[in-house]
């Protein structure tokens, strides 16, 4: 049985083994997950120990303390947050050895080609196609041939990998006809755009395939259930982008804070008063991500993660306007309007302006704040459905 007293036991081994002043960045963190210790959750062999996901923080604690690299979330969030879960769960055995170690030590960044021009919040409405190179069934092992436009893929520019839903069958219901898989950002077919956001830079792209040819060895999940695949990916994607750890008084409130204690002339009752509200929700958001992840030890994260992502969305827009608000002439400057080609996301980087429009996008990536509550409404609450006429009808003869 793995308990916090055998984690620190493997960890101070790991550390002893390759101390981390002497030892390169990413021999560290290839030792660190075949030690099991990358995400302790994760079965033996796949980084992990089989360990209670809540055990993840005393590794980490001694591993911050003893000075070692960590894996740069920021730039690998989307693999770590998204691909990993879902590749863990629908993956066969050869996806799960061949994919999660350099996903984990960063080594391959991994990008999401959900999001089409007409495929949004109506993510099943998507139109890329891909279709078997033989026209054969599941399991004859031809290629499939991948055409279509995707739209907003952030770390394409990046990535080597991306996890791709695509429509396999016109001929049903929208939700049945899509299957995913993982697709190779390298191949000639593939080109990628950067599309430039409100903040001056580019995160992300749009994404055109045109002939991509894809292995059958690299789908997850049977022909025609790419969209049951691709539901562990969103609600996973809602936990990743809403939930993230941290200590308190961390992330966008921590920076609000720390402007208020640098800057005493800036001072009003009232900004005062409105701060310490938003501390206390933060908190409050902060302590309810901690219940979550331990709700999720084992398993998938239900719609729980729709209400954390909801309420993260909306703090990090109020905070980060408070803070405009309080810096007064300052909170109006931006440092630089040059369209860069940023090497991951970070919600808290650069300075007030930058935090203030990058919070916008907040409440539209990984499903708007609109769709999170009809999740809720209709999932947590019980409200009654929104009317879908759209059920029963075959995908290609739906309205476009
Ligand atoms: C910073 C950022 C990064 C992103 N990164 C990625 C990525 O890496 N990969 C990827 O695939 N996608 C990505 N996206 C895309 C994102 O998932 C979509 O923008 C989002 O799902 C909304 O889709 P849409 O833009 O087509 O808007 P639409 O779906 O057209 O929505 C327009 C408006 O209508 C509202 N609306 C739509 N349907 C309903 C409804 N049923 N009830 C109530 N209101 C509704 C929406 O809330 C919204 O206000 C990213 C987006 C942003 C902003």
């Amino acid at each position: 049985m793995t308990d916090a007293d055998d984690l620190r036991r493997r960890t101070a081994e790991l550390l002893a083994a390759h101390p981390p002043a002497i030892t390169g960045r990413l021999e560290f963190l290839r030792a660190r997950f075949d030690a099991g210790l990358a995400w302790v959750h994760f079965p033996r062999g796949l980084g992990g120990l089989d360990a209670p996901r809540s055990l993840q923080a005393v590794v980490d604690a001694e591993l911050e303390a003893a000075g070692a690299p960590g894996n740069d979330p920021g730039r690998i969030g989307i693999g770590l947050g998204m691909a990993a879960p879902t590749i863990l769960r629908f993956g066969a055995d050869e996806q799960k050895q061949r994919f999660l170690r350099p996903l984990w030590t960063g080594e391959e960044v991994w990008c999401q080609l959900f999001s089409e021009p007409g495929a949004g919040s109506d993510l099943a409405a998507l139109a890329t196609r891909a279709v078997r190179e033989d026209g054969g069934e599941a399991g004859s092992g031809g290629d499939w041939i991948v055409d279509g436009q995707k739209v907003w893929t952030s770390s394409a520019h990046l990535a080597r990998w991306a996890i791709l839903i695509a429509r396999t069958d016109p001929g049903v219901p929208k939700h049945r006809g899509i299957s995913y898989f993982v697709c190779d950002m390298t191949d000639p077919g593939v080109e990628v755009r950067p599309l430039r956001q409100i903040t001056g830079e580019a995160e992300f792209n749009e994404v055109f395939l045109t002939g991509v040819r894809i292995p059958d060895a690299h789908r997850l999940g049977a022909v025609g259930e790419g969209w049951k695949v691709a539901q562990t990916t969103l609600m996973n994607e809602r936990v990743a982008i809403g939930g993230a750890r941290m200590p308190r008084e961390g992330g966008m409130i921590g920076v609000a804070a720390a402007d208020w204690r640098a800057r005493p002339e800036l001072r009003t009752h009232d900004l005062h008063q409105r701060l310490l509200k938003l501390w206390v929700e933060a908190e409050v958001a902060r302590l309810t991500g901690e219940r979550l992840r331990q709700q999720m030890t084992k398993g998938q994260p239900g719609p729980e993660g729709s209400g954390m992502k909801l309420a993260f969305a909306r703090l990090a827009q109020e905070i980060s306007g408070w803070e405009v608000e309080f810096l007064a002439e300052d909170g109006l400057t931006y440092d630089d309007w040059t369209m860069r080609r940023p090497d991951g996301v970070d919600f808290t980087g650069r300075e007030a302006g930058y935090r203030y429009l990058r919070a916008k996008g907040n409440s539209i990536e990984g499903g708007t704040s609109e769709v999170l509550l009809n999740i809720v409404a209709e999932r947590v609450l019980g409200l009654p459905p929104e009317p879908r006429t759209d059920k029963d009808v075959a995908w290609k003869d739906l309205p476009r």
